[in-house]
């Protein structure tokens, strides 16, 4: 056991504050990451704010932050992937039982046993896991990545968590080259959506509240803003979309957005959504002939009812 520097909350009220943490020392398969950059997720201040109390309490101290870049500092003996000075990089898990159908099948996110980055029982030291607001972290080589040394660390960080859950529905609903995206709301998901579906090749259209974010729409890659108060540029649209990409966290309305979409085809909510937006999501699935699909966050189940 070692010791490392961090930021954590003490309790839903109070700020983040210098602290000290234990680190594990390396059993065989782990690798020791120092931390250079780590990105600040929305579920950070969520969970620091206990906002997500229902379905996971926050256990204070809590040390948020799952948006890891750092280098290897120390390999365990029997690491295959890493070896000291590479860059390494964890996102929001840092362990599963392996064993389970969605382990077997590269779901690990899904396993019942999953162990999240922080605020998650930690089976070496006890308590919970702390995440990557710390200059140090121990995690098993299989839940730590790769980063290529061309990048910069600062703006890969954030691939992590926003990256990937933007980044994993689009291709695996084959967003490709000729196709029309819309990706709702421009914050952390948002944004990367929108460079994402740029890159593959979609027309993309951003729909905000805010006219103040039109410009850094179009410069992430956007061809299109739509105004969503305004239900002439909304009607324009009515029925040409492939796929959406729903990102807003907060209460809105669904179902202007179901209109969009072309029939059999698909809007995805990746941001976190309290329960009561999901049973909308699945009951629209029900009576729609456009599949709603949620990664529901914080998790209750994969998937939505309305897509089985
Ligand atoms: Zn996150
Ligand atoms: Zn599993």
């Amino acid at each position: 056991m070692y010791k490392a520097k961090a930021f954590s909350a003490h309790s839903s009220t109070s700020p983040l504050a210098r602290t000290s943490i234990s680190r594990r020392d390396l059993t065989e398969l782990d690798v020791q990451i120092e931390i250079l950059f780590c990105g600040v997720c929305h579920s950070d201040l969520h969970q620091v704010r206990n906002e997500w109390k229902d379905v996971m309490p926050t256990v204070y101290p809590c040390v948020p932050g799952h948006e890891i870049v750092g280098r290897v500092t120390k390999v365990g003996p029997a690491v295959k992937k890493f070896k000291i000075g590479d860059l390494a990089s964890v996102g929001c898990m840092v362990d599963s039982d392996g064993t389970c159908q969605a382990c077997k099948e590269g779901e690990e996110q899904f396993c019942p046993s999953l162990i999240l980055t922080y605020n998650f029982p930690d089976k070496y030291l006890g308590g919970v896991t702390y995440g990557g607001y710390s200059d140090s972290i121990v995690v098993t080589e299989k839940f730590a990545l790769h980063v290529p040394e061309n990048l910069n660390l600062a703006g890969a960080a954030p691939l992590l968590c926003a990256g990937i859950t933007t980044y994993s529905p689009m291709k695996r609903h084959n967003v490709t080259k000729g196709e029309k995206v819309g990706v709702i709301g421009l914050g952390g998901l948002g944004h990367m959506g929108v460079k994402f579906a740029h890159a593959l090749g979609a027309y993309t259209v951003v729909f905000t509240t805010s006219e103040k974010k039109k410009e850094d729409a179009l410069r992430l890659g956007a061809d299109e803003v739509v105004i969503s108060r305004d239900a002439n540029q909304m009607q324009k649209h009515a029925m040409s979309f492939d796929f959406m990409l729903d990102t807003i966290s907060a209460q809105h309305d669904v179902n202007a957005y179901r209109r969009m979409v072309r029939l059999r085809s698909r809007i995805e909510a990746q941001a976190a959504q309290s329960s009561e937006c999901l049973q909308e999501l699945c009951a629209l699935s029900l009576m729609s002939d456009v599949c709603f699909q949620d990664s529901c966050w914080p998790p209750q189940g994969p998937g939505c009812v309305g897509c089985t």
